[in-house]
């Protein structure tokens, strides 16, 4: 008989779970929230560190995901979580003999960091909102001109006891770089600052691409926290920083400042894990087993997990992990993996 999974997600982790299951004769089947597929990618511009375009990474998944005929519950919210499957808003049950949680995360709310105005003044905005104008094809200032100083903050939402989020987001130095070469792109003679605490540059490609940014497109790096931003008259934001290289005081103004916002574990986290018996780790995220081999296992059985649900990742890990989830879940029906 065939066995059947539930992934809870449909983003890109999720969609891939469902596509190699299936290719291992396993009937998967997605319920996501959203009434689309695709989740957090489906609003991004380009990818690091390639910039391949987001869609063209994200659209053939979607695609086969169809074509495959995988059955999809769009517009479903999940409320409570078992090993035999799930249940849902509406009060139906989804009946499987395993589940993978691939629930993602969900952005930091930059509103939090009131001292940098986002939501205040029209020239702040977020890593999001800026990849947003460039799906649309036009980054301007709030008046239509085009910015001429733009300064990006680093670990917004990250590594910031004061919000309650201490966890590096992992994926924000690189897009923040990413975004710089962007803006450099489009506005050759624009001076673009990059606001750090650290640099953390893991995955292969993006030390050579913080290089780039440098060397070819003279992107400046100061390492400091900006304290405060506020509005000029002409509705310039000035920013008040201290260079830790040098332990000056810094004060700036720019015409843009885009707020690198980090990855936060969903606000539903708690109440899914409750109903399954799973437990969170301290920054909100579900709990592995362990962080190798058991890192797509819960600690229940039948369990699994894939992509960002667990911790900050990268779309690429997330679409590796996802492979990796489907063989356990496969190796687990087929009574070849038994880590309860
Ligand atoms: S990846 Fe960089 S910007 Fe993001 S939280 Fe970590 S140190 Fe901060």
């Amino acid at each position: 008989m065939v066995k059947r999974v539930v992934i809870v997600g449909g983003g890109a982790a999720g969609m891939q779970t469902a596509l190699e299951l299936k290719s291992r004769g396993i009937e998967p089947m997605i319920v996501e929230r959203d009434i689309e597929l695709g989740g957090k990618v489906r609003g991004w511009h380009k990818l690091f560190p390639s910039f391949i375009s987001a869609k063209e990474v994200l659209m053939p998944i979607v695609e086969r995901v169809k074509s495959e005929r995988i059955r999809c519950f769009l517009g479903q919210e999940v409320v409570q979580i078992a090993s035999d499957g799930v249940t849902l808003r509406s009060g139906e049950r989804v009946l499987a003999d395993a589940v993978v949680v691939a629930t993602g995360f969900t952005l930091f709310d930059a509103h939090r960091k009131q001292e940098y105005g986002y939501g205040l003044y029209d020239n702040v905005i977020t890593s999001v909102d800026l990849e947003r104008m460039m799906n649309g094809g036009r980054v301007t200032l709030a008046d239509g001109t085009e910015p001429r100083r733009i300064a990006i903050l680093h670990c917004v939402g990250s590594r910031d006891e004061k919000v309650g989020q201490r966890h590096c987001s992992k994926v924000c130095c690189i897009t923040g770089v990413k975004q710089a070469i962007e803006l450099k792109q489009l506005f050759p003679s624009a001076d673009i600052f990059n606001f750090y605490m650290d640099i953390r540059m893991f995955g292969p490609g993006y030390e050579e691409l913080y290089r780039e940014a440098q060397e070819r497109y003279n992107v400046h790096f100061v390492r400091g926290r900006i304290s405060e931003a506020a509005e000029t008259i002409n509705k310039r934001i000035q920013i008040k920083a201290e260079d830790t290289l040098t332990g000056r005081p810094l004060r700036m103004t720019v015409d843009m400042l885009v707020l690198l916002v980090g990855m936060c574990a969903n606000y539903e986290n708690e109440s899914l894990a409750n109903s399954a018996g799973l437990s969170l780790a301290p920054n909100g995220y579900f709990r592995a087993q362990d962080s190798f081999l058991g890192s797509v296992c819960s600690e229940r059985e039948g369990i699994f997990f894939a992509g960002a649900a667990t911790a900050p990742k990268s779309l690429a890990d997330s679409l590796a992990e996802a492979s990796l989830t489907a063989s356990k879940v496969d190796e687990y029906l087929s009574n070849k993996f038994q880590p309860w």
